[in-house]
């Protein structure tokens, strides 16, 4: 089935293949433990889906990004499996673009999104400021026996304080007072006019677009051009219900960026500054009663998201 077909199913057709997909996994199993010594074969990819029934259903409100999404939208998401946790064991922790990239697999695996009118998205339409915080709901998830991440730090009293990198201790940038009696709830963009007579539609893009823009800035690198960083920067929020955009299409886009005049950019330069959402720091009560708050990091890189820091010693049978 072509991602595209799958992102326009229903949730009554949705539902349906899970049904039947459970059935099939169900009899699998039961063959499975009658013949319990048959050498490991390759399971069928029908198999697999069947685990799409482990989905966890989340509002939108609860992400950071909650209120660009239409109304009543809802986030399926899935724990990660063994294999998605072995393809993104390999990210290499000083690669930007691979990062983003691994990560953005892992959303393509355990991510669904549902919209109020019954239509399935997939992680392409989640808001690229959203990515961290949904691969923390993907770890938790996973991990629900443990296997905590911990940040460390000291409150002002002078205790040691452990914070484990999960919701609960996550706090999200707030959303600008002073863009606020401009953003259009029914469209969930902003919509501003400038006094040059201008007339700008802007919202934080979503991983799709994001992705093609990605695509574009390693194109360049490769082929040793410099990319235009302030276009990258600013245009993205300027394309709001696109998913996707060609090489030749951005091509274009510089072209029209390039020849803006100076109120224009300047005033969406400092426009796209303040929309800057997503996870901002951590933060923790101390039992002397003050919150304590440190930098979001990974403590293990990237790839201790997913990967056991300390496997070796964890699961070694002395
Ligand atoms: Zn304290």
């Amino acid at each position: 089935m072509s991602e595209n077909k799958k992102n326009e199913m229903t949730e009554e057709e949705y539902l349906k293949r899970h049904l039947s997909d459970l059935e099939s996994g169900k009899k699998q199993a039961e063959n499975a433990a009658i013949n319990s010594d048959i050498p490991y074969v390759q399971q069928p990819e029908e198999v697999s889906r069947t685990t799409d029934l482990q989905f966890f259903n989340m509002d939108v409100r609860d992400l950071p990004c909650g209120e660009f999404y239409p109304t009543g939208t809802l986030f399926l998401v899935r724990p990660a499996q063994v294999r998605e946790i072995q393809a993104y064991s390999m990210v290499d922790d000083n690669n930007f673009y691979d990062i983003i990239e691994k990560m953005n697999d892992m959303l393509q695996a355990c991510v669904r999104i549902k919209y109020p009118d019954g239509k399935m998205g997939s992680y392409l339409d989640a808001k690229d400021q959203d990515r961290l915080f949904l691969i923390f709901l993907i770890r938790e998830l996973t991990f629900q026996q443990g296997n905590s991440l911990v940040v460390n730090t000291k409150c002002g009293c002078g205790a040691d304080i452990a914070i484990d990198l999960n919701r609960k201790h996550f706090v999200t940038h707030d959303i600008d007072e002073k863009l606020e009696r401009f953003f259009n709830h029914s469209t969930k963009c902003y919509n501003f006019k400038t006094v040059n007579g201008k007339f700008f539609e802007l919202t934080p893009p979503n991983i799709g677009l994001q992705k093609a823009f990605t695509d574009y800035i390693i194109k360049e690198n490769n082929e040793k051009r410099t990319p235009n960083l302030s276009f990258l920067k600013i245009i993205p929020f300027m394309m709001p219900n696109r998913t996707s955009i060609t090489y030749d299409g951005i091509k274009a886009k510089v072209k029209e960026f390039e020849e803006m005049d100076d109120i224009s950019f300047q005033f969406l330069n400092s426009a796209v500054s303040k929309m800057t959402f997503g996870i901002k720091e951590l933060k923790k009560n101390c039992e002397c009663g003050e919150e304590v708050h440190t930098d979001m990091q990974f403590p293990t890189g990237a790839s201790g998201i997913f990967v056991i820091h300390d496997a070796f010693e964890a699961y070694i049978k002395e």
